[in-house]
């Protein structure tokens, strides 16, 4: 079924970037529509405990203030479109995006919003365990792991910030880190120096999940020796891949996938604008993301005026 309607926008993506573009189209009295994944959904942000760096919402978990962006643009009028985005073709000047339900969407641009997921290890027992022991998202799942033992993997921000918000649920919480030095902001590996449960485990790098029905352990090399650590769960925070398979062949992408595209969110493909993680950028926070979703809602207007 195609929908009769061409919207001025569509807006691939309900996280950061996509809501304040939404925001944007809103004032800007473009004919817009939000396409998401999920029903209701606000991104990655919604996964993390805390959020300290957004001003003038200090303190406030990702998933509290997801939703202070989503009330925003819903009582500015912002139309949503549930389903998942499947391919994107163009004719005449006209994007249509396909859904997996079948349905589609045509409009005269695109800001494409739809961000990252978290790496994998590829490890052995890491299809086994997950959901089993292995998760990605310690907002989530860190609560089955009270008073337990638990592991982090990653020495960047999200496990820094994993950690911590698993200091207060587990009995002992491990972070295990490829290097001696963490990647992640100076304010975090503070905090979690003053944390008498939280464990480094450093240049230790995971080989292998164990369990039975369950995940018992990590086994690990340091040093050339391989070690067992004993935990109930265990939290991968490796990094991120964005979601751009379905622009391979219609924009530039750099070698890691990124949309190649700068603050306007301007890409190799006329009418197509990339905003928040998607991008190719050299700050991924949920401000930088914001930012995004208004410029790329400036540069729509541009390019339909001429
Ligand atoms: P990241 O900064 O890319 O860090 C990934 C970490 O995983 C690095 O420490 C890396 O080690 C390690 N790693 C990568 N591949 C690995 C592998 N195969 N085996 C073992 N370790 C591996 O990812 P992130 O922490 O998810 O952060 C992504 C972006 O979101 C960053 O820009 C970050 O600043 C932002 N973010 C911000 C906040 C905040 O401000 N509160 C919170 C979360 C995320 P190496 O260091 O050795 O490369």
């Amino acid at each position: 079924m195609k929908t009769e309607s061409l919207y001025d926008v569509i807006i691939i993506g309900s996280g950061p970037a996509g809501l304040s573009a939404a925001i944007y189209a809103q004032r800007a009295q473009l004919k817009a529509v939000v396409a998401e994944k999920e029903y209701m959904g606000t991104g990655q942000i919604a996964e993390s405990s805390r959020v300290d760096n957004y001003p003038g919402l200090f303190g406030e978990s990702g998933y509290d203030l997801g939703e202070k962006f989503r009330t925003h643009a819903e009582e500015l009028g912002t139309e949503f479109f549930e389903g998942e985005a499947e391919k994107i073709t163009s004719s005449d000047n006209i994007y249509t995006v396909s859904f997996a339900d079948g349905k589609s969407l045509s409009a005269k641009t695109i800001i494409y919003a739809a961000g990252t997921y978290r790496r994998r290890l590829n490890i052995r027992g890491e299809q086994e365990f997950s959901a089993r022991g292995i998760s990605y998202c310690a907002v989530c799942d860190g609560a089955f792991y009270k008073d337990k033992r638990a592991a982090v993997i990653g020495g960047g921000d999200t496990a820094l910030s994993d950690a911590l918000y698993l200091s207060d649920i587990a009995e002992r919480v491990y972070i295990i880190h490829r290097r001696e030095e963490f990647r992640a902001s100076e304010a975090l590996q503070e905090k979690v120096r003053q944390k008498h449960n939280i464990e480094l485990i450093l240049n230790a790098v995971p080989v292998e999940f164990v369990g039975d029905k369950l995940l018992t352990g990590i086994k690990y090399s340091q040093n050339g020796e391989e070690k067992l650590l004993h935990v109930s769960g265990s939290f991968t925070a490796v990094g991120s891949i964005p979601n751009t398979d379905i622009l391979q062949g219609i924009a530039d992408l750099d070698k890691n996938g990124y949309v190649i595209a700068g603050e306007d969110g301007v890409t190799s493909a006329k009418g197509l604008f990339a905003a928040g993680d998607v991008r190719t950028k050299s700050l991924r926070q949920v401000i930088t993301a914001a930012s995004d979703g208004a410029n790329c809602i400036e540069s729509v207007r541009r390019y339909l005026c001429g």
